[in-house]
């Protein structure tokens, strides 16, 4: 295992400023002094309660309790260990990362699988690169299909790094066995078709793609980890896909299909006010927007668009712009799509062109630019307007029935949304559409809740509704050594006295915060506190971590520390012994033969007890 070497760690903490660090998922806004706050990475939420103190070099959710510094954020958002971590901020931020002598640095058998097939990716990508460049007759098809067929520049291919498989899908096995990529890596990565047996050779890499336009699928963070491809004429006949237009990736350790948005990567960083995400059906599709100006155009992976895809966008903008195409797999799209949105909390419009039939963005913009899309703009229709009249097309005319049965169908989409404020905007708007008596729309949606609420109460709760505990302990429980904890943590001068005055058998170690306290008392008794910023050696797990992030971005509200501190060293005091006490009144009062019978040594230790339980508590501070 390659160690990184401890003053590196410390030198990389005082040079990272933990705002940029964060603002690349997170949009952070002032919060009074020094301190910066977002929308939460960590949970779905609406008002932001994510808090960073880039002086301190924390953050803290006061919504789902995650806390932490620069390394643990990219840890936890970005799925590395700690190494893979510190090595990531430090090409960020051009930080040269120093080993531990004779730990060996990173090889390819300590980096991740993860990490691996990123690389891997990373590789192939180069690799379609090339061939789709290249001056032979591969490269020359690619490019005529292109610009000819696609009508896309070749500026475009570069950016995005448009690539080729060749007829015979060659060259890239070889390719990858020279960089020495792992076997597993190999087997993972679902760029080839591999007898589970099979040895790894050259032959027995059999490439899943050929033929096709190679289009990089990255992850919210720009990394290459999928790929879609596009059939062409130079797809052979035994493609086990031969007539899908599109092939994707099968999911990886670095792929899931619902959990990616192509080109967020660029879109989130183009987003902003009057400047909403557009979403298209296709990559294709978003290239198109891109290449036209329209930089914020995002597409589903596949037909599906997810929950969880929903949730990942809310963190940059909450305004979407649909535009889907105007035929009925389209149509159809769009309306498994809005409760989703809703419940996620985004503001959704549908674009549409007033007296188009059939509306296909790709060809749109391509024939009339960015024009066009202030002129979609113009007719686009709210959520409601959309689903009401997907639900009844011709309100005017409908029968009381129909308009019931429309009302229902938006009254399903509508309680997804969480905000009661909302639903009772939505129900008011949809009534207009459906040409309803608002007030009668309003009971019978309140009819509809009430159902709803019925079949909801008579399912068993999923395990998983549970209200989590983790992260928040009763506020009663360990308070003194919460505080204590706050004081060695803040007051450092203080530890070493507490230390004294603190015997080990009063801690309650049945919790971190004990635990922590334990451990760090013993460092400063022994003289080897490292210091509060520099404590990632000191803790074992992730609750500690999160407990002394906590800590660390809390501002003690002590006028006065050592008065806190032998308070607390009092209670404990007072926890420790006086159930012993209790114990002895009780015996000395119902003396009995069989124990704990003599008197004499009862009293004495009762006296020794009260003695100690009076004891002042004075902390020898040293100055
Ligand atoms: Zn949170």
């Amino acid at each position: 295992m390659p160690v990184i070497k401890p003053t590196c760690v410390r030198d990389l903490k005082l040079r990272v400023n933990l705002a940029d660090v964060v603002s690349r998922m997170v949009t952070l806004r002032k919060a009074g002094g020094a301190r910066l706050k977002g929308l939460c990475p960590f949970h779905n939420e609406k008002t932001p309660s994510f808090n960073v103190d880039p002086d301190k070099g924390f953050y803290k959710c006061f919504g789902c309790g995650k806390a932490g510094d620069a390394i643990t954020f990219v840890r936890e958002t970005e799925q590395l260990n700690f190494t893979e971590a510190v090595e990531a901020l430090g090409k960020r931020f051009g930080i040269v990362i120093e080993y531990e002598e004779g730990s060996g640095g990173p090889s390819s058998a300590d980096r991740t699988l993860r990490q691996e097939v990123f690389d891997l990716h990373d590789a192939a990508a180069e690799h379609f690169y090339q061939a789709f460049k290249a001056k032979d007759a591969t490269g020359e098809f690619f490019q005529k299909y292109w610009t000819e067929k696609r009508r896309f520049t070749p500026e475009l291919a570069d950016e995005f790094k448009i690539g080729a498989a060749d007829a015979q899908g060659s060259g890239l096995g070889a390719a990858l066995l020279r960089r020495k990529f792992s076997e597993e890596a190999l087997r993972r990565c679902g760029l080839f078709f591999i007898y589970d047996d099979a040895a790894i050779t050259l032959h027995s890499l059999r490439p899943r793609f050929r033929g096709r336009l190679m289009i990089p699928i990255r992850d919210h963070q720009g990394r290459v980890c999928a790929f879609t491809a596009r059939q062409t004429e130079l797809t052979p006949d035994d493609d086990p896909a031969k007539d899908a237009k599109y092939v994707n990736s099968p999911e990886t350790p670095v792929f899931t299909k619902g959990n990616l948005l192509f080109n967020l990567d660029r879109a989130r960083t183009n987003v902003g006010d009057g400047k909403p995400f557009v979403m298209v059906e296709g990559q294709l599709d978003a290239l198109r927007c891109w290449s036209v100006g329209l930089k914020t155009a995002i597409a589903p992976q596949g037909t599906s668009i997810t929950e969880s895809q929903l949730v990942l966008l809310r963190r940059y903008h909450t305004q979407v712009e649909c535009f889907f195409d105007s035929d009925g797999a389209g149509q159809k799209a769009a309306l498994r799509f809005l409760p989703m949105a809703l419940k996620a909390g985004l503001e959704i419009r549908f674009l549409t062109l007033a007296g188009a039939t059939k509306l296909d963005p790709d060809l749109l913009f391509l024939e009339r630019g960015l024009a066009a899309y202030e002129e979609v703009k113009r007719g686009a229709q709210s959520a409601m307007a959309f689903a009401c009249r997907a639900a009844l097309p011709e309100p005017a005319t409908a029968s009381p029935e129909l308009k019931s049965r429309a009302a229902q169908t938006v009254f399903e989409i509508v309680a997804n949304a969480e905000s009661e404020v909302a639903r009772s905007e939505f129900v008011s708007e949809a009534a207009g559409h459906l040409r309803l008596p608002l007030a009668a729309a309003q009971k019978d949606f309140q009819a509809f809740l009430a159902r709803l609420g019925r079949q909801a109460a008579a399912r068993p709760a999923a395990p998983d509704s549970q209200p989590s505990t983790l992260n928040s302990p009763p506020a009663t429980a360990h308070t003194s050594e919460r505080d204590l904890l706050m004081i060695c943590l803040h007051f450092e001068n203080l530890g070493k006295a507490i230390s004294a005055a603190l015997p080990h058998e009063w801690i309650d170690t049945g919790h971190p915060a004990g635990v922590l306290l334990n451990r760090f008392l013993g460092e400063f008794e022994h003289d080897s506190w490292p210091g509060r910023d520099h404590l990632d050696d000191q803790l074992e797990t992730p609750e500690e971590r999160t407990l002394v992030a906590t800590l660390l971005f809390e501002t003690p509200s002590f006028d006065d520390p050592p008065k806190v501190a032998a308070e607390g060293l009092r209670q404990l005091r007072a926890r420790a012994l006086e159930p012993r006490l209790r114990q002895i009144e009780l015996a000395l009062a119902n003396p009995r033969a069989d124990i704990e019978s003599d008197p004499i040594s009862l009293l004495k230790e009762r006296s020794e007890l009260h003695r100690l339980l009076r004891q002042p508590i004075a902390l020898a501070v040293a100055v």
